[in-house]
């Protein structure tokens, strides 16, 4: 039996994927910006019970993990601008009760048509810059004209819009957005989980930007790489990132669908560069924030 060199046996674990300790340190390890999180402000959010109740559990797990800033995401009712501006008012209370490390993420329903598009402007002015819109959650369709003047709104406010892109039950919904991204190239859209079971459409955006369009598109990949790392899948949904452009996507937890460092742990086995990861876990969002 022929002997087994070293060099052949470090191949045999890489081959099995296996990281050796050398490997660890061609990772990022520097401050990680959580882009996608949802904390429990109130007992009627529409989350889980037994999900902790304030940020100060959020607070905690992201200094576990190396986390020195984080979003932190409402989502609004339809009908009920009262109740809406005071969720706005409480997640911006939240943020601002630690500012270093929170921002705030506000919400409107889109069939609030103007009472939606006034309230934009009063959290344009209270510092607001994300806004999250959830298909699902709040029940609309995207090819809706009152979804395309929320957006539109939002653009010329400066505010980029956080929009959930997978629906179970509108396969078209990740083509309706890529259409709305493209008639409105001044807003920002942040495809929240990229589509998730759908993201091999975004290869469509990637082919779309060598045309100009698609460059006001970013991946949030919350959800979709802890589902992926790991899977058959994962060189596909690592492809896709790359053609699309590794300075368009943003690291999210989705918490508390995952906490802040399974997420991380799910990038980092992704195979990325060190450079790769600095722009997922940080620099994409410093910048698409204004943050230094
Ligand atoms: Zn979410």
């Amino acid at each position: 039996m022929g002997k087994i060199t070293i060099a052949a046996f470090s191949a045999l674990l890489l081959g099995a994927g296996l990281a050796t300790p050398a490997l660890a340190a061609d990772h990022y390890a520097g401050p990680v910006i959580d882009t996608h999180a949802h904390p429990r402000l109130t007992d009627d959010d529409g989350l889980l019970a037994s999900h902790p109740k304030g940020i100060a559990p959020l607070r905690a797990l992201d200094q576990a993990a190396h986390v020195e800033r984080s979003a932190l995401i409402v989502i609004a009712r339809q009908g009920d601008m009262a109740a809406t501006r005071a969720q706005n008012d409480a997640v911006i209370a939240a943020a601002a009760s630690d500012p270093q490390h929170f921002y705030p993420i506000a919400s409107v329903h889109p069939a609030d048509g103007d009472a939606a598009l006034v309230e934009l402007e009063r959290l344009a002015k209270l510092g607001v810059k994300v806004i999250k819109l959830h298909p699902n959650t709040q029940k609309f369709d995207v090819a809706d004209p009152a979804v395309a003047k929320v957006t539109d709104k939002c653009g010329q406010l400066g505010l980029a819009v956080l929009f959930d892109s997978y629906s179970p039950t509108d396969g078209d919904e990740i083509g309706k957005l890529m259409m709305l991204s493209f008639y409105q190239p001044k807003t920002q859209f942040i495809f929240a989980h990229m589509g998730f079971s759908h993201f091999r459409e975004i290869v469509t955006l990637a082919t779309m930007r060598k045309l100009g369009y698609g460059g006001n598109v970013w991946l949030d990949i919350s959800a979709i790489v802890p589902a992926y790392a790991g899977s058959p899948v994962q060189p596909e949904l690592v492809w896709t990132l790359r053609q699309h452009g590794m300075d368009h996507v943003l690291f999210g937890s989705d918490w508390p669908v995952d906490t802040p460092e399974a997420a991380i742990a799910a990038v980092r086995a992704l195979g990325l560069t060190a450079a790769e990861e600095q722009l997922v876990l940080h620099d994409n969002a410093a910048k698409l924030l204004g943050l230094k």
